[in-house]
């Protein structure tokens, strides 16, 4: 074999997940490939742990480094389009070495290949575009990733829509007229961006922790979660919802109307061939993903019957969608530069 792959690598928090494509769009790793990412210790730790778990990955797969001709990396932001990260630091990259660091030429220099990047959300975006679609270069996908925060991304003909400065397809800062979903009455939801009402802002972990739990239990002040501190309690929220219990299903209500403005939005913006829901919060069993997409329907406002029409899709495979997303266009910059 010789130059006849692309990998997908995905650089979390704590974990780097891996993944391999060829060039007839087949993954040749099921399942979650991980390698600990070290990040904390810095970029010059982290990258060569990169290249020593895509090692492990190709040793599993029959293959070597010599078969890959590009690298697709994703991370999580704040990165330039080209994946410079913030000189201001990252949530997730808190070593002094990652300010201003050139994430696609660091591994690039690391492995000596090729490297392209998005951003995590993006990466995901694309993934569950090309779950749908293929290769059709056609159709439009709006995708929201529900997870600690909110990412997602418009594709538009197979492609990422990245942005001048890489901040398209920042789907959780987008505004939202909140104040017409009654539950919410009185409650100012504010993301750690500063502003009010976002999709981040109610639609994520952190937004159960900082704002839905707070008030939903201000009207369940007996609820079994009042006994447990704040952080520790958000994280049961989508357990119990799916078990029934009132007030869960309540704030997993509100996070769905919340998605249904937000996709109204998209829709009037973009006339998108699928709406297309991601991320740990609806990692659940069917019945629930059932009733949490007909409670998005249901929290949109009118629309035309072409628009009510629009498909509402379950990202599958969601703790893989980052590494996938980042080997399909690791996969288009391949073959546009005539590499496979
Ligand atoms: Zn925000």
């Amino acid at each position: 074999m010789s130059q006849q792959l692309v990998a997908g690598v995905d650089l979390g928090g704590t974990a780097v997940n891996y993944t391999l494509l060829t060039p007839g769009e087949q993954f040749l790793i099921d399942g979650l490939c991980e390698h600990p990412a070290r990040s904390k210790e810095g970029p010059a730790i982290c990258m060569q742990q990169i290249a020593d778990g895509l090692a492990i990955a190709l040793e599993r797969a029959g293959a070597s480094l010599a078969d890959i001709a590009v690298v697709g990396l994703d991370t999580p932001g704040p990165a330039s389009a080209q994946g410079v990260l913030s000189t201001r630091g990252a949530t997730n990259f808190v070593h002094a070495d990652w300010a201003g660091y050139d994430l696609r030429a660091g591994l690039a220099a690391m492995l000596g290949k090729p490297v392209t990047y998005l951003n995590d959300g993006n990466a995901a975006a694309l993934w569950g575009h090309f779950n749908i679609f293929g290769a059709d270069p056609v159709p439009t996908s709006v995708s929201a990733i529900i997870g600690t925060g909110l990412g997602g991304g418009v594709i538009v003909k197979g492609e990422d829509i990245k942005g001048r400065a890489g901040f398209g397809g920042e789907l959780g800062h987008v505004l939202l007229p909140y104040q017409s979903i009654p539950a919410l009455a009185g409650v100012h939801p504010r993301c750690n961006c500063g502003r009010i009402g976002d999709l981040e802002s109610i639609c994520s972990l952190t937004a159960i922790t900082n704002t839905l739990l707070p008030h939903f239990l201000g009207k369940y002040p007996t609820h079994d979660l009042a006994r447990l501190d704040i952080a520790t309690a958000a994280k049961k929220v989508r357990g119990l919802a799916e078990s029934g219990d009132e007030m869960c299903r309540a704030i997993f209500q509100v996070q769905a109307h919340a998605l249904g403005l937000f996709f109204d939005i998209m829709i009037n913006t973009f006339d998108p061939d699928a709406l297309i829901v991601g991320g740990g919060a609806i990692e659940t069993g069917p019945d629930f993903l059932q009733w949490f997409v007909s409670e998005i329907r249901a929290g949109m406002p009118n629309q035309r019957d072409e628009q009510a029409s629009i498909p509402i899709h379950i990202m599958p495979h969601g703790d893989t969608a980052g590494a996938r997303g980042a080997a399909i266009e690791a996969l288009h910059h391949a073959r546009h530069a005539g590499l496979l």
